[in-house]
């Protein structure tokens, strides 16, 4: 077998080697029953307990109170983008924070069914930061706040979740778990899943009860949250294959500590790169110092062909997946959970390395 490469991809991205080696046990014959877990029914009580362990898991994980239910849905984190509006906002107001392609993209999709207030774009700055809390407002009569928590490709973080009144609505595909968070200040919440919790196909929402049921009677009934609420995500078959590697993941997480150890040694090794970025005009971050991502960090060489020859190098040693989004170029470390601090180590190192054999 080959060795690891480290595998800084923004997603799907690099997973736990220990799930991955469960799962190619599993996927050929699930815990010793004599058939494969992707051959198993939705229905049976092998996967009714895949699916229950993922829930609980992360109800424990998140400290997700009882008045939330926890949904697997398909159709990506791009689905929730009208998903959401369509449940909770037809001919009604919600205020959106423009952080971002994410976000851009589910203000396109909100403008479709009700009247969308814009409080803040970064968008003529490249999206180099995320707003402070002073400097938007959310409107009287806007249902919610709408929010990207980390910018996948820009490399910005809310430090802190915004302060309202009004329910808070978060796309939290690329730092959920990341970090402790109070879930009772969210009415709703959704993550694909490739980020940080398993592979793509699955799409977690996470929404308050009081919710369900908002959906004009004019809703297909596949894109209700109800639908899927009421039937435990049993509406129709549910992508076994993703729900049990996120239940796997989240085994692992909490054999990790959970989330508060996560969050320490995703800060240590956002720092570790961080600092090596500050330490020198060479490598530039995307990001404002006080929006920075810990899960995602966008950083530019001195030029367009010394980003391209960084890569490739970088890539001969086994340090994968740097070229940034083509929206922004340059260079992306995407560090989630999974990816391990060796790997951090290691790309710092090469980035001194670079530095010095490669002066501007
Ligand atoms: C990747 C990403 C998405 C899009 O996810 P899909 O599952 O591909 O639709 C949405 N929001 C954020 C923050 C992301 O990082």
């Amino acid at each position: 077998m080959p060795e690891r490469v480290f595998n800084f991809s923004p997603g799907p991205a690099t997973l736990p080697y220990e799930v991955l080696q469960q799962a190619s046990k599993d996927i050929v014959n699930f815990k010793d029953s004599g058939i494969g877990l992707i051959e198993i029914s939705h229905r049976s009580k092998e996967f009714m307990a895949v699916i229950e362990d993922a829930e609980s898991l992360l109800r424990e994980l998140m400290a997700i109170p009882d008045n939330y239910k926890v949904l697997f849905l398909q159709g990506g984190a791009s689905s929730q983008f009208f998903m959401v509006p369509m449940n909770l906002m037809v001919g009604k107001k919600a205020t959106y924070l423009n952080t971002g392609t994410w976000s851009k993209k589910a203000i396109k999709e909100a403008k479709l069914f009700g009247d969308v207030d814009v409080a803040f774009s970064s968008e003529e700055d490249s999206f180099n930061r995320v707003p402070k809390q002073q400097e938007y407002s959310v409107a009287d009569d806007s249902e919610f706040l709408y929010f990207v928590s980390n910018n996948t490709i820009y490399g910005t973080q809310f430090h802190e979740m915004p302060e309202t009144e009004k329910m808070l609505v978060c796309d939290m595909s690329s730092d959920i778990l990341a970090r402790k968070i109070d879930v009772s200040k969210f009415g709703l919440i959704f993550a694909g899943a490739q980020k940080n919790l398993g592979p793509a196909g699955v799409t977690l929402v996470i929404i308050r009860e009081d919710l369900l049921g908002k959906a004009p009677e004019s809703t297909p009934t596949m894109l209700n949250y109800k639908t899927h609420a009421d039937k435990g995500s049993m509406f129709n078959t549910p992508p076994t294959f993703p729900i049990y590697i996120v239940a796997e993941v989240l085994k692992w997480l909490k054999a990790k500590g959970g989330v508060t150890e996560m969050e320490k040694i995703n800060r240590e090794k956002a720092a570790l790169i961080y600092t090596a970025i500050d330490a020198t005009d060479y490598y530039r971050g995307h990001s404002d110092a006080d929006s920075r991502s810990i899960m995602n960090i966008s950083f530019n060489l001195p030029t367009a062909e010394l980003e391209a020859k960084f890569i490739a190098e970088a890539a001969e040693i086994g340090l994968n997946g740097l070229k940034g989004h083509r929206s922004i170029g340059g260079c992306r470390a995407s560090i989630y959970n999974a990816f391990p601090r060796e790997g951090v180590v290691k790309l710092v190192e090469f980035m001194k390395e670079f530095e010095a054999k490669n002066p501007a």
